[in-house]
């Protein structure tokens, strides 16, 4: 029987007769060659360690490597919740100082759509905005520079 190290120089994965320890992809290696049922004069992981513990497996060398298969149920991740819908707007509409129309859909400060956006004092829109759509008006933090005037 081989040893690891023997294994590995035979693919060129690691130098024969020298010490030390063996790459990432020498280590996959033999993990894959046990995975497959091979084994290793010098083998220092003990395999059956886990299969002693579950009692549903078997004491054949099959069920052995059962154990080491992972298992392929679904992994179920948590689910992150969603913003709740805070109002039905889809969109702010501001006018700059020259009078263009401006339309924005996400608030500025939190980046948000503005139908989740929950920043406290309303929706930020874009600082070219001079003034704001009085239908938007309700919903949005009022402009810096309209305390001025
Ligand atoms: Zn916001």
């Amino acid at each position: 029987m081989e040893t690891q190290r023997e294994y590995l120089a035979r693919l060129g994965l690691a130098k024969p007769g020298t010490r030390g320890r063996f790459s990432l992809a020498a280590k996959a290696e033999l993990e894959r060659a046990r995975l497959s049922g091979m084994t290793f004069s010098d083998s220092t992981k003990a395999v059956p360690k886990k299969a002693a513990k579950t009692p549903k497996t078997t004491n054949t060398e099959e069920g052995e490597f059962d154990s080491l298969i992972p298992d392929e149920s679904p992994v179920e991740y948590p689910k992150i919740p969603e913003k709740p819908k805070l109002r039905n707007i889809g969109r702010v509409i501001g006018y700059t100082a020259e009078g263009n129309k401006v339309a924005s859909d996400i608030c500025l400060s939190c980046a948000h759509h503005v139908n989740v956006c929950s920043c406290s004092g309303g929706i930020e829109v874009s600082p070219i905005v001079a003034t704001i759509d009085p239908e938007s008006e309700p919903y949005c933090k009022p402009l810096a520079n309209s305390i001025l005037v």
